[in-house]
């Protein structure tokens, strides 16, 4: 391990004081699953690292006036527990509890899963899945964007050097929508998403009103399947052929690559099976609620 000089502030605006004076010189520590990995082999070496456990403002699972407010620093093992998440985006749980094992979920949180930005990061496709929006604060200010914005590529988000994801939020029209997670690695456990994917769907009349899907690992971030989504949009609620036509049209929006985990033709079947499969569980329990 590299040397480095070590801070937790108390506060977000401690934090941001130190931000303001040491940006961009500095690295982050939240549950650190990623990070002391690469402070011990990859490139990175900051002179300086601040934990942001102490930090209250980035903690908690709350109902607000806008939505479910999800703190950054809140770890996988608490959204598997939450009573909040299990009333409004279920989801979130099925995709927490296939993040590593227990004790990356008890140290891993929401915010360092997004910010690594990797491809296959399985808390993406859920939150694109149900509209979520992220707030980031830097020493200039706030700023809400919606999650889709947030992840620009691989190992890379919309945030600036000087700034930090304080939470995340499920609009409250999305609170309670019905939706989906499924993830296909090459093991059951302890595995990267080869694929991953999430929808959700409302319904009204038997008729699907409004669908969206998201995949993972499939691209250089997260994507939406809008094609697909259009497929069953109106569509009848029994309807199954257009739940697959909706899954054959998104494998075709996304761009898979060969890899030494799997061939790209082995994840677009996988596309298709897991869009099929999400879009079904999905739309299973928006006609039973
Ligand atoms: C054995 C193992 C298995 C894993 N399995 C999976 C898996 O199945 N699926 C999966 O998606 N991931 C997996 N991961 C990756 C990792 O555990 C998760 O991405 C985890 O959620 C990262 O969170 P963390 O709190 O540990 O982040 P950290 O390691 O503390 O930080 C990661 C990065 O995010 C930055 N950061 C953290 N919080 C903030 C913030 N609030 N604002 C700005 N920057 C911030 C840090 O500076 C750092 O650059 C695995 C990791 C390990 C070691």
């Amino acid at each position: 391990m590299r040397s480095f000089e070590y801070l937790a502030p108390g506060s977000l605006n401690e934090l941001l004081e130190v931000i303001r004076d040491r940006a961009p010189d500095f690295k982050l520590l939240a549950g650190g699953t990623d990070l002391l990995v690469e402070l011990k082999h990859g490139p990175s070496d900051p002179k300086l690292v601040m934990d942001l456990s102490a930090v209250p403002e980035l903690k908690g699972i709350e109902e607000t006036p806008l939505g479910l407010r999800i703190g950054a620093m809140v770890t996988h093992s608490q959204i598997q527990q939450s009573a909040l998440i299990a009333e409004h985006a279920p989801a979130m749980m099925a995709a927490a509890a296939t993040i590593g094992a227990v004790q990356t979920r008890n140290m891993g949180t929401i915010g360092g899963n997004l910010v690594t930005c990797v491809p296959s990061l399985d808390s993406g496709p859920v939150l694109v899945a149900l509209d979520a929006q992220v707030t980031v604060a830097g020493v200039h200010g706030r700023r809400v964007l919606a999650i889709t914005e947030f992840f620009v590529g691989p190992r890379q988000t919309a945030l600036a050097p000087d700034e930090l994801l304080i939470d995340i939020l499920i609009p409250t029209a999305m609170l309670g929508r019905a939706a989906a997670f499924r993830k296909f690695g090459l093991r059951k456990g302890q595995a990267l998403a080869l694929v991953n994917a999430a929808a959700s769907i409302a319904v009204d009349d038997d008729r699907i009103i409004e669908a969206r899907i998201a995949l993972g690992a499939v691209a250089p971030t997260v994507i939406r399947a809008t094609d697909g989504e259009r497929v069953i949009t109106g569509k009848p609620t029994d309807d199954v052929g257009a739940l697959r036509e909706a899954a054959a049209v998104a494998v075709t929006e996304a761009r898979p690559i060969d890899d030494f985990r799997a061939s790209a033709a082995y994840r677009r079947e996988l596309i298709a099976v897991g869009t099929f499969r999400v879009l079904e569980e999905a739309l299973a329990l928006a006609t039973s609620s």
